[in-house]
This record gives C-alpha cells, structure tokens and sequence, in this order.
C-alpha cells in the first residue's frame, strides 16, 4: 500500500474524487456504525476514510466493526480448511503465486490428488471443527477430467461428513458451474484480488473481467460465492475501496482478505509493507461495506497481523485452521485458544441459502 498521511488525512472535509484526502465521517466512527446497522450503504469516501484513520483511532474504528459483525454473527467464528489438491504447474502467470509458470519458488507440485486423499483431508477437516472444505487445484481453469473428479469426490464427502465444500477451480464456465452445483458443490471461491485498474499489474495471462465472468457463471449456476482479494500488491487505497465495493455490488457472501507473504521467487518477493494496522483497516473496510457477508482473515494473518491477530476477530468472523496453499499456518490450537480468550464461540452451520 502506498504511505498515507494520517495526521492530517483523517481530518480533511472534502468532495470524493478520487485525488481529494478522505474525510472524517459524519457522526465518527460511531455514527458510521449506526449508519450500517441502520442499513444504509456507506458511501465511498468512508471507506476511505476507515483505511486513512490515524492510529490513535484504531479501537474505534475496529468498535464499529464489531458493531455490524456482531449483529449478524454474534460472537461466532467459522473455520474453513484448505485442501491444495494440484499444486504448481499452472500456466497462468499470477505474480503473488508461487503455484505460476513464472514463479521459481521451491513448492512441493503434483497432480490431482487421489479420492482417498481428499477423503482423508476432509477426515481432517471435519476433526478440525471446520465449516467448510475448500478444494483448491492450481490451474487457468479446470481440465474436464479435474471437473469429473470434483463432481466424483462432492458427495462423497458430504456422505460421511457435514461439511460445506468450496470449489476453488479457476476460471469456469457456465456449463462447468451447472455440474458442480448439480454434484453438491455449494461455493466456488474466485477472487477478485485487486481492483479493475491493478490487475495488469500483477496479471497479463487473464482479466479482472474474467473473473467477474466466472462469478456470474457461479451466482446464475446456483452456487454461493466466495471472493476476496490480497492488501499488500502496491496496490493503491482506492483499489481495495474499488474491489470491496465491486464484492459487494456482485453480492458475494464470503470474503477472505489475504495478506501478501511474498514468496521468494515471485515477482513480488521482497515487497511485504503491510503493518498489522494497515491490515485491521483493511478488514475494517471490508465488513462496513460488506455488512453481512462473512469476512475471513486469510493467508498472511500469522505473519502481518501478528501480535494483533485477535483484534482482526472484531471485524472478521472467519479463519482458516491449518495450512494455506503453498505457506504454514499457525497450529490448530493456537487458533482454538485465540477463539476462546476472544471469548468467541466457533459455528458449523450450513451454508445460508443463496
Ligand atoms: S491462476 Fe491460480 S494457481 Fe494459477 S498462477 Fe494464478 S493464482 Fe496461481
């Protein structure tokens, strides 16, 4: 993220161009909650706002955060796990990802895992007090073969375990979205990542346009929607307002906010700014926009937030509980123990109905 001046950004009336410093909002922090919970939107320049907030501001506006998150999730925490079922090899050239055609990050690659393997991550997941099973497979989008597989393995899962079950699969098509809803499947997760306007600079092989398309393909299918993005890409503030406020006008259920662990051997090696402020902010904005959606803290909670990592629980209500795709999580009973001194309870419901 670039550096913002927050002694004075915070303070500035203002119109809302897109140059002009964001203004206090109306009411402060407080009165902006009351607003959310009143149901109204919030406008762009307060989510401005909410990342250009100084410091000395920070528990207010993680408060009102809490506010909205605790009206429509209480003190509940959902767990997801994630399952890289084919890792490396992708022909895409993602510059965050150590899975790309470019990265030379040393990661572990194969193949489609076999059905038993994937029964047994769900084993685990199950074990782990998850909500929901994420299969994720590296890849442009999914081979007929891979989507035969997913539909194949779905219910199986569901047989044996109550589990949700996300299908992360990359770029889809409508008729490829129709098998897995018709397999089970109840989410697809395709994340925006950034901004329209940011995302030729961490992709040339693929569009935001593109994966707005798969998005669509997923909601006319019948499936729920996860989408998020990642802070930390040299992105601009007005870039995670535009893809918060993007997530929201396409309805998206879920969000995981992930936090760049640049990866040595990506073209972004090196380049981690993120504060544990910087990211609070983020998570902030996102749930004020997105008021009822389910906000995770995703990859890079452990190495940005840190030492903060509870407070993110004060606008997210979501973690995933193990490892990320190509990078360690904190152990499970870290999690757990962060869960329970927050004095926070962890939910396995079924996925809300679209
Ligand atoms: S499409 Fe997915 S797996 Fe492939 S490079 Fe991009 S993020 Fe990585």
């Amino acid at each position: 993220m670039s550096t913002v001046d927050r002694s004075t950004a915070a303070h500035v009336p203002s119109s809302s161009r897109r140059d002009d410093p964001p203004r206090h909002p109306v009411g402060g922090w407080s009165g902006l909650a009351d607003r959310v919970l009143d149901g109204e939107a919030i406008a762009r320049d307060d989510a401005r706002a909410v990342l250009a907030s100084p410091d000395a501001e920070l528990l207010d506006v993680l408060a009102a955060s809490y506010r909205v998150r605790h009206r429509f999730f209480g003190n509940t925490v959902q767990l997801f796990f994630l399952m890289n079922a084919k890792s490396g090899l992708c022909p895409e050239d993602c510059g965050y990802c150590s899975q790309s055609k470019i990265s030379s990050a040393e990661i572990p690659r194969y193949n489609l895992l076999a059905p038993e393997t994937l029964l047994d991550a769900a084993r685990v997941a199950a074990e782990r007090q998850s909500k929901t099973f994420c299969i994720v497979i590296s890849a442009r989008g999914p081979t007929e073969r891979e989507i035969d597989a997913v539909c194949d393995i779905v219910p199986r899962i569901k047989e044996r375990h109550d589990l949700n079950v996300c299908a992360c699969l990359g770029l889809l098509n409508p008729q490829q979205a129709r098998r897995l809803a018709a397999a089970g499947v109840d989410k697809v997760n395709h994340n925006l990542n950034t901004s329209a306007r940011h995302y030729p600079a961490i992709c040339s092989t693929h569009t935001h346009a593109d994966r707005v398309a798969t998005l669509e393909a997923c909601r006319a299918a019948g499936l729920a929607l996860c989408s998020g993005g990642i802070m930390g890409m040299g992105e601009e503030p007005e870039d995670l307002v535009d893809m918060a406020f993007e997530l929201r006008a396409l309805g998206v259920e879920s969000i995981p906010l992930n936090f760049l662990t640049a990866i040595d051997g990506t073209p972004l090696e090196g380049s981690d700014r993120l504060s544990p402020r910087d990211c609070l902010r983020g998570l902030a904005m996102m749930r004020l926009v997105n008021p009822a959606a389910e906000i995770r803290i995703a990859g890079g909670r452990e190495v940005h937030l840190r030492s903060l990592q509870p407070l993110g629980l004060y606008p997210a209500n979501s973690i995933f509980v193990g490892d990320y795709l190509t990078t360690p999580g904190q152990p499970p009973a870290a999690d757990y123990a962060m869960i329970t001194d927050m004095g926070f309870t962890i939910t396995r419901g079924r996925e809300m109905a679209v």
